[in-house]
């Protein structure tokens, strides 16, 4: 017996984890088997999962197909479950109960909106096979088509991409190659001719001989290509279907995102028309993904662990990207009480924006430099209007992961003098390649290491690679003419490695000499110092650096032992850890003592409640992200250093972070009561809360 009938999901919440529970509950009591159909999509009805990812808000229409005994009665019953809204039809009283989750803030400000999951449930395959030539020339154009048509979509991503954040553009680039590939396009179409199979099933033969390939290949980079190759794929079996790709440049109304994780394909797709903001279950305050999606300038929190669980398509939000706050289904007083909050945050930002091109002097005279991180050269005229003194970190690496090869010394030695034209005369302090795990290039594929956040990384691979170093160092130099760099060593571990990289620098001078190639002699060359080692040996370094900086987005990682990208321990990187901060104030200690500059680029220097502790440490140059440089230039510009400095005395007899941030956040409010009183940051303590 088959029983086919279209419903209406009519409740508010729309196909929720209860509504589909209760079906599950229902299909349990048959002898028969239900199907849910949305749109092309058919799924098994007795699954929970299933029934969740087709995805149905209030208002949609699905296709119910029971086949087996009592089909009739269990439709009947099955549509009475839809009419009734799945007993929630008191929805006139029924409000969803107000939850409240805490996450890692990343990017800043306060928005109220609906939420709108990000769907990445995999469209169902259907297969079937071709019975002549016609069909199969069909098929074939069809799958062109579908690859054509993908193509189209993620150029329009590129083109359509935020200001923000089009120098991350790059990360699309390799989808169309993957489409392009023969083992992918080619052995499809071969597939649908032999085998006179239909597309979908051709393209899912070949990926998974795809994946066969590269099963045994333990590299966590090919790993990520496996997902490009997934995404992509998705992409044409949603063009074959005719299905919506469930993409964030696919939304159409202003939501708030809610993913389990983003990539960065995802953080440049992302339409910040329609984007309010984004909130994810994984990733630290420090992850690539984080800072990536910080020049969205849309508040971002990361880190909540269940947020996907916890809040449901359509759900009301109050997103604070200042404290990591998220209320789910607040109570209308609690949405009036924080739309006055928007509206005093976007009073303070103004305010804030009008100092920025003032001079970050504190009010007894004291001169503080303030400079900006940047990735791309894209960034730097973006710094610069923040109210940026230069950059006090310019990560190289990203210029490497554009292409297959490693990039020759021309394509960066343009890139190199263009930042150095639009910055001068203002410094940029140009790292040399700091490759991580997460940052590998293609050609770097031959390491394959079990932890490489503590492998060949960073100075460690250059050293080793000397070729692609001296290609860079060759670029920088010639590049030097054009501007004010000042040349940095990641990673640096001992004194070993930093003699090391100057005599490689040194005989790339020589190089340049025979080639009569011009470049600044007296680059000065200084080193991040974001190992615990090289804290101890701080003193001894010093002898030979023109400068430090410090960098504590991985001082914090490997001198806590907390992996910086892992939610998980997220809660565990503390920057105000007394050793943390003693490492800090030896830093500090060693470099003035032998004279040289010593500055701060790690993510803390643009945080509010950090910065006042740092300055007490007497640090006197910052490099930060972009976005924070107003505020921390407002601050600086409201504080006498020496009462600071005052305030802090005490601080070097607390011992935990919890006590020694108690203390900073009450000296703070003392010390900038309009700042930190007027609650725009709203900054609680460990265990406050
Ligand atoms: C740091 O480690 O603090 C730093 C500034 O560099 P990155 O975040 O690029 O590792
Ligand atoms: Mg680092």
């Amino acid at each position: 017996m088959e029983e086919i009938r279209s419903l209406k999901v009519i409740n508010e919440l729309g196909m929720h984890a209860r509504a589909a529970g209760q079906i599950v509950e229902l299909a349990a009591k048959y002898n028969a088997n239900l199907f849910l159909k949305r749109d092309t999509r058919e799924v098994d009805g007795s699954s929970i999962l299933s029934i969740l990812s087709l995805a149905c808000p209030e208002g949609s229409e699905i296709e119910a197909r029971i086949i087996g005994e009592d089909a009739k009665e269990f439709m009947d019953k099955l549509e009475g479950l839809f009419k009734s809204e799945f007993g929630e039809t008191g929805r006139r009283q029924y409000r969803p109960k107000k939850k409240i989750i805490k996450g890692f803030p990343v990017s800043p400000g306060i928005i109220i909106g609906k939420a709108h999951h990000l769907n990445r449930s995999k469209t169902q395959v259907f297969h079937w096979r071709l019975v002549n030539r016609i069909e199969v020339d069909r098929e074939v154009d069809r799958f062109r088509k579908a690859v054509d048509m993908s193509k189209e979509q993620i150029q329009k991503f590129k083109s359509n991409m935020p200001e923000q954040v089009k120098g991350y553009a790059f990360v699309l680039d390799t989808q169309p190659m993957i489409l392009d590939d023969s083992l992918l396009y080619d052995s499809t179409i071969k597939r649908i001719r032999k085998e006179k199979i239909n597309a979908e099933w051709a393209l899912e033969k070949s990926v998974r001989n795809i994946h066969q390939l590269f099963k045994n290949v333990d590299d966590e980079y090919i790993g990520r290509r496996m997902d490009d190759v997934d995404a992509v794929t998705e992409r044409v079996v949603r063009n074959l279907a005719g299905v919506q790709v469930d993409s964030l440049a696919g939304i159409k109304e202003e939501v708030i995102i809610v993913a389990h994780s983003l990539s960065p394909c995802d953080i440049v797709e992302i339409n910040v028309e329609q984007v309010m903001g984004i909130l994810t279950d994984v990733g630290g305050r420090t992850s690539h993904m984080a800072i990536m999606s910080e020049a969205l300038e849309i508040p971002v929190i990361v880190g909540l662990e269940r947020a996907t669980d916890m809040i449901l398509d359509g759900d009301i939000l109050i997103v604070d990207g200042n404290t990591g706050d998220v209320i789910v289904n607040p109570e209308p007083e609690t949405i009036l009480s924080y739309e006055d909050e928007i509206k005093r945050y976007s009073n303070y930002k103004s305010a804030i924006d009008k100092v920025r091109h003032l001079p970050a002097e504190t009010l007894d005279g004291y001169k503080i430099k303030i400079k900006a991180n940047i990735e791309f050269l894209s960034e730097a005229k973006a710094a610069i209007e923040s109210g940026a003194e230069g950059i006090g970190l310019y990560r190289t690496e990203y210029l490497y992961l554009i292409r297959k090869d490693f990039p020759d010394e021309q394509t960066l030695f343009d890139d190199y003098s263009q930042i150095a034209r639009m910055v001068a005369p203002n410094p940029v302090t140009i790292r040399t390649l700091d490759v991580a795990s997460d940052r590998m290039a293609s050609d770097m594929e031959a390491i394959r290491e079990d932890n490489p956040a503590l492998g060949l990384r960073s100075i460690r691979y250059c050293l080793k690679e000397r070729k692609v170093f001296k290609t860079q160092l060759r670029a920088i130099l010639r590049a030097s003419i054009f501007g004010n760099f000042r040349l940095m060593f990641p990673m640096i571990s001992g004194l070993e490695e930093l003699l090391e990289a100057k005599k490689i620098l040194k005989s790339v001078m020589r190089s340049l000499d025979r080639d009569g190639i011009e470049y600044n002699r007296e680059i000065p060359v200084g080193i991040l110092i974001e190992i615990p080692s090289a804290v101890s040996i701080a003193d001894i370094l010093a002898k030979h650096a023109d400068f430090f900086s410090i960098g504590t987005n991985d001082l914090i990682q490997y001198a806590l032992a907390i992996d910086r990208d892992n939610e998980h321990v997220a809660n565990l990187y503390e920057p105000f850890h007394p050793a943390v901060l003693k490492m800090i104030h030896q830093v500090v200690k060693a470099g003035k003592k032998q004279g040289i500059d010593v500055s701060l680029c790690g993510e803390i220097a643009g945080d509010p409640l950090s910065i006042l502790l740092l300055l007490s440490l007497g640090l006197e140059e910052f490099s930060m992200n972009i976005g924070s440089i107003p505020l921390i230039k407002k601050m600086i510009r409201m504080l006498p250093l020496r009462e600071v400095e005052e305030a802090f005395e005490g601080i070097s007899h607390l011992y935990t972070s919890k006590k020694i941030e108690c203390f900073v956040l009450k000296k703070a409010k003392s010390l900038l009561p309009d700042i930190f009183e007027e609650d725009v940051f709203r900054y609680r303590a460990p265990g406050t809360s």
